[in-house]
């Protein structure tokens, strides 16, 4: 019921071609992914690699159709300089774990090597290019190099939807010469976020978290119109107790967002949304390991110590307004969950929205990954694979690099 309803919003909202409207047989098919996986800082393995998961569906098609594949992603900031720990070999050996075939690498992503192993694949071969972002011309959406990217290919597509808020070379400035078509993960995506902002299954509850309402204002407005439920945990609900004109001690307070999360409880108030605010939160002197947590009401929070996380009380709280919703978003964490003893309300929301029939999506970012890491990512509807992008296409802003492709009707 509530696919069959996203889906046909997404025909409206989308109104761009995907890969199935294009015909890929035998072409060399230039696919922009988002392999930007977190990597873990010791051993630089692959510490979660779900956005790589996310892309077979598309590989499957192109595969099927005897398309030569050719995939371009940046990996991590390497800010326009060839980084050796931020090379794509890493991704190139997983994905050739996942689809138990060879994947083919080159050493630059562009330039005369690149062209000719690109013009040397035979149907349904993989070459992945080297890191995008070893170029700042990348980022800068220069258009030689969109060129140059785009000579590679008959065909592009674009499957990157966490990096589809960027206006840079691989996603804008490569539809210039290109047929350009979407991949199915960003169909998917554009579905799943249009179906919460449009229809969702009342009661429709929000759970926000993390480090700043400033980042989120947008999402947060754009969402307001629509919700049942409200709730806000995290560092954000720092800044709104404090609205308030509760003593947050030492928390992560944003001065300037003070304004901003008055003005989002009154319109809660005037949408009629039910605001549930943390009753109790765990304080530490310290956002360290070293710290030990205390449980205290939001009235007797101490002025040399801050909010890490919510409390008992509260999780009890919001589990039961939870309950009660038919469709819920998450997004941000609920305390600073990368410290163990202060995961516990991230963990238990976690687990709530595993266990419950409603429909359940995550925007992406922290949350997705605790999802992932309490392997509990396959009982929620839909996890998206972007947090900025996602935040901004929930914030109702265009994306870039969706825009930028061909339109149903061309
Ligand atoms: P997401 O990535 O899910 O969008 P954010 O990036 O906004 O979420 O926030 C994630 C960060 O918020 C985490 O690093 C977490 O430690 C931090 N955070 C959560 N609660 C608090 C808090 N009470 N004080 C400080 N930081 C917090
Ligand atoms: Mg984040």
């Amino acid at each position: 019921m509530y696919l069959s309803t996203a889906l046909k919003q997404t025909d409206r909202i989308m109104n761009k071609q995907t890969v199935r409207d294009i015909d890929v047989s035998g072409k060399k098919v230039l696919v922009r992914v988002d392999f930007n996986v977190p990597l873990d800082g010791k051993t630089g393995e692959i510490s979660d690699d779900s956005r790589i998961h996310a892309i077979l569906p598309t590989l499957d098609y192109l595969f099927e159709r005897g398309a030569k594949i050719i995939l371009c992603s940046h990996l991590g900031r390497p800010n326009g300089k060839v980084t050796e720990s931020l090379r794509m070999g890493v991704i190139a050996n997983r994905l050739s774990e996942l689809l138990k075939m060879p994947v083919k690498t080159v050493k630059d992503c562009v330039g005369s090597e690149t062209k000719k192993a690109a013009a040397k694949l035979s149907s349904s071969e993989v070459l992945l290019l080297e890191n995008l972002r070893f170029y700042p011309e990348e980022e800068e959406n220069n258009p030689e190099f969109a060129r140059a990217l785009a000579n590679l290919a008959d065909i592009y597509v674009n499957d990157a939807f966490g990096t589809a808020h960027r206006e840079h070379a691989s996603i804008v400035g490569v539809t210039n010469y290109l047929p350009s078509v979407a991949g199915l993960l960003i169909e998917k995506e554009i579905q799943h976020l249009s179906g919460i902002i449009e229809k969702p299954a009342y009661p429709f509850g929000g759970l926000f978290g993390g480090a700043k309402v400033s980042d989120k204002v947008d999402m947060l407005e754009n969402i307001m119109a629509n919700v049942d439920y409200l709730f806000i945990g995290g560092g954000m609900a720092a800044t709104f107790l404090k609205a308030k004109s509760y003593q947050t001690g030492l928390s992560l307070i944003e001065e300037d967002s003070l304004g901003t999360a008055a003005m989002l409880m009154e319109r809660a108030r005037n949408n009629g949304s039910k605001l549930f605010l943390p009753l109790d939160v765990v304080v530490a002197a310290e956002p360290n390991e070293k710290a030990l947590g205390e449980t205290v009401d939001i009235e007797n929070i101490p002025p040399d110590k801050m909010i890490v996380d919510i409390g008992l009380r509260t999780i009890e709280y919001f589990s039961k307004g939870l309950r009660g919703c038919k469709t819920i978003f998450w997004n941000g964490p609920m305390g600073i969950h990368e410290i163990s003893r202060f995961a516990t309300g991230t963990r238990a929301m976690a687990e709530l929205l595993a266990e419950t029939n409603a429909v359940t999506i995550i925007g992406g970012g922290s949350s997705a990954e605790v999802m992932t890491s309490m392997g509990l990512a396959n009982k929620i509807t839909f996890i998206s694979t972007g947090g900025g992008a996602s935040l901004s296409f929930l914030g109702g802003r265009k994306l870039p690099g969706v825009e930028a492709l061909l339109d149903e009707s061309d």
